[in-house]
């Protein structure tokens, strides 16, 4: 008999099918997470840091599904970009979002709702109209929205990217970049871009207290973000050090568990109205 090569060895391991078997099960539950209400959006707060004053709210999914138990975004959020289905869930994130900050202005607490944006939704054809629609069927007034975007969503086609990025800005939604200095951190399209915030990814702020490499970084990017005027929220604030020298290096705002955690939004709308000003340390 011939051997196997080494490809085919690989190709038709036991471990690859199970890896492709299950992601076609978690593919096939995730078409239907939605409309059997397995989906729910946790929000986690952001403060202003000289303030501690309550500045937002990021939007996170959650899949609960009753035979898998929890699935993390990290692991279903790329299988939803793979297989389209971030188009009508990312529909449904938005909406859910949309909706909750205009409760949560009814109930007097004004807080902007962040919502993350994948690459493959930012390019679906109709995207700002999508959004733009949204808006309307909720009725949130659009300077209570924020989209977070990633570097690498643009970097195919910039114009187009501009395009789009600019009829948001015409809605008066705020734009900010995800994770930044993690993707092809391509400075130059930094100007090109009509962005309000960077989001200097958690990797740095978790190094920046042990790591001169990682503040130099994080201060090199707080420099350029400040020359642009562009605002800077740090992610990932896990301790009172990482607070006090992102403060140090003029870092507008945080996000953390030095804090908060993603709330469901019960937890979240008691947080905001008990704790409008949080007192940091
Ligand atoms: P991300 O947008 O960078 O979100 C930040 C992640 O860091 C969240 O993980 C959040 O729970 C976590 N985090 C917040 N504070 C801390 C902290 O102090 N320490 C640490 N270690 N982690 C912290 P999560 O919720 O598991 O989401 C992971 C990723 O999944 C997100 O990264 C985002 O890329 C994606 N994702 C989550 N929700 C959505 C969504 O609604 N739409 C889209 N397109 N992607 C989403
Ligand atoms: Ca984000
Ligand atoms: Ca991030
Ligand atoms: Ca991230």
């Amino acid at each position: 008999a011939k051997q196997l090569g080494r490809s085919n060895i690989q190709y038709y391991s036991p471990d690859m099918r199970v890896a492709a078997g299950k992601r076609l099960t978690l593919e096939g539950k995730l078409r239907h997470a939605a409309e059997n209400n397995e989906l729910v959006l946790h929000y986690q707060p952001k403060a202003d840091i000289k303030s501690g004053r309550i500045v937002g709210v990021e939007a996170l999914v959650r899949w609960q599904n009753p035979e898998l138990g929890m699935v993390s975004p990290g692991v279903f959020i790329p299988i939803a970009e793979e297989s389209g289905l971030i188009v009508p869930i990312g529909d449904w994130i938005l909406r859910t979002a949309c909706a909750q900050a205009l409760a949560w202005q009814q109930a007097g607490l004004h807080i902007p709702v962040a919502v993350n944006l994948s690459a493959k939704q930012f390019q679906a054809p109709g995207i700002a109209a999508r959004v733009r629609d949204t808006l309307e069927a909720t009725g949130l007034d659009p300077h209570y929205l924020e989209l977070e975007l990633t570097e690498s969503m643009s970097m195919g086609n910039p114009e187009k990217s501009i395009d789009i990025m600019q009829s948001f800005k015409a809605l008066g939604i705020t734009l900010t970049i995800d994770d930044f200095g993690t993707g092809y951190s391509n400075l130059s399209y930094l100007q090109r871009f009509p962005l309000d915030k960077l989001k200097l990814d958690q990797s740095f702020v978790r190094d920046m207290t042990h790591s001169p490499e990682a503040l130099a970084i994080s201060q090199a990017v707080l420099a350029v973000a400040h020359s642009l005027h562009l605002k800077v929220v740090a992610e990932g604030v896990e301790t009172l050090e990482q607070l006090q020298l992102l403060a140090k290096s003029n870092c507008e705002e945080m996000q953390g568990y030095y804090f908060s955690r993603p709330l469901p939004a019960e937890d979240c709308t008691r947080f905001l109205s008990e704790k409008r000003r949080l007192s940091l340390q």
